[in-house]
């Protein structure tokens, strides 16, 4: 017979690092954290409590000492998200508060290229992510060198790229975008440079969601987010067969057969909005699964139903190598001087340009006729 002796570090998130962090869960740390443990009560256990709330105020007093912030993703599990996260929210509003705050340290609790985004927004600064492994499938998808033969191949027409990809591939740019503004940078683009076609890269869906919305013509790539990507039509339908009055919210990086299912797609933010301004009754979020977590805390009164896809990339991130990273100033990230000049431009193009009126509503384009994109 198999005998396991399991500790709380343990138990906390499956095996522990033998250095893992050992803090007591006393009535002080207790009282202190209560707040935090309303918001994560319905996600964490309390035996996980136990060893979360002691690592929290451990990592919060370290970043007091060090003068140093933490970016947390919306992807991030709610003990980070809502226990240490200084700034909360997308990738783009995170690398923006990064570069106001006096912070001297920023910790990204995010994936690899929102770090490298960051130190583009504040190369003074020392940018560490907790796990260096914490990659992206849709960054990964292209490289710089691609995208210069990408320009070879289609010469005059403007490169518009999404926020998710590496800085080596901003600085080949002319100028980035997020989901909420990919409609109003492709037009201005193609207004920018007297032209009738843009390439927009690297996520396909994207591309294809916003060739539905604009008269330009799209040139895109076939990089995708794994998450996002596995969602189907079918799990919309039978959610909506179980829970009829659900409503169903859905990220632009899924793909269109998605959004025509949806009552509603936008960016991360535009959902987390469109729950705050309606208060449905049930909600059915169509991205990753710490997304609904966290919009949770801030909407009691909304049910949330799944289902969801675990972003695995994100999920390396935990608040013991938070810890670590702050302890050790590891892993920092790096961006060759020249690459961050021209990734900044890229990026500072598009936060120059005003907001759009209204955030891009991709649900929308059910009303449009299907419109095909050159996939290169
Ligand atoms: S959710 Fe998708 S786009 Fe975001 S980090 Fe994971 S794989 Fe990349």
């Amino acid at each position: 017979m198999l005998t396991l002796s399991i500790t709380e570090n343990q138990m906390a998130d499956g095996f522990a690092a033998p250095n893992a962090f050992k803090g007591e869960f006393t009535p002080e740390i207790e009282a202190q954290t209560a707040p935090i443990w309303e918001k994560v009560k319905h996600h964490v256990t309390p035996m996980e409590w136990r060893v979360q709330a002691p690592l929290i105020v451990e990592i919060n007093r370290l970043k007091r000492e060090k003068n140093a912030a933490i970016l947390a993703h919306n992807y991030m599990t709610p003990d980070i998200f809502h226990g240490v996260g200084d700034f909360v929210g997308d990738s783009l509003a995170l690398a923006k508060e990064a570069a106001k705050s006096d912070a001297q340290i920023i910790v990204q609790a995010g994936v690899h290229f929102m770090a490298e985004t960051s130190k583009v927004l504040s190369p003074q600064k020392k940018i560490l992510i907790p796990d260096l492994k914490a990659g992206c499938s849709l960054a990964s998808s292209i490289t710089g060198a691609d995208v210069r033969l990408i320009k070879q191949r289609y010469p005059g027409v403007p490169v518009v790229t999404y926020v998710n990809t590496t800085a080596d591939v901003k600085a080949e740019t002319d100028i980035c975008c997020t989901s909420a503004n990919a409609v109003q940078v492709v037009e201005w683009a193609a207004k920018e440079w007297g032209t009738d076609k843009v390439i927009l890269i690297p996520d396909e869906f994207l591309a294809r969601n916003v060739a539905r919305q604009t008269d330009v013509k799209i040139i895109a790539w076939a990089g995708h987010c794994e998450v996002h990507k596995r969602f189907t039509a079918q799990d919309i339908a039978d959610m909506r067969a179980a829970w009829p009055g659900a409503e169903v919210l859905a990220h632009p990086e899924c793909p269109a057969e998605i959004l025509e299912a949806a009552d509603f797609a936008g960016s991360t933010a535009a959902m987390n909005d469109y729950v705050a301004a309606k208060k449905p009754a049930q909600v059915v979020l169509i991205t990753e699964c710490s997304m609904a977590s966290n919009v949770q805390a801030e909407s009691p009164a909304t049910q949330f139903i799944g289902p969801c896809n675990m972003c695995p990339h994100m999920k390396r991130i935990t608040l013991q190598n938070i810890y670590d990273a702050l302890v050790h100033e590891q892993y920092e990230v790096t961006v060759d001087a020249e690459v961050l000049d021209r990734a900044r431009l890229a990026v500072q193009r598009m936060i120059d340009l005003p907001p759009p009126a209204v955030p891009a509503r991709y649900d929308l384009v059910k009303a449009k006729h299907h419109v095909d994109v050159e996939l290169i």
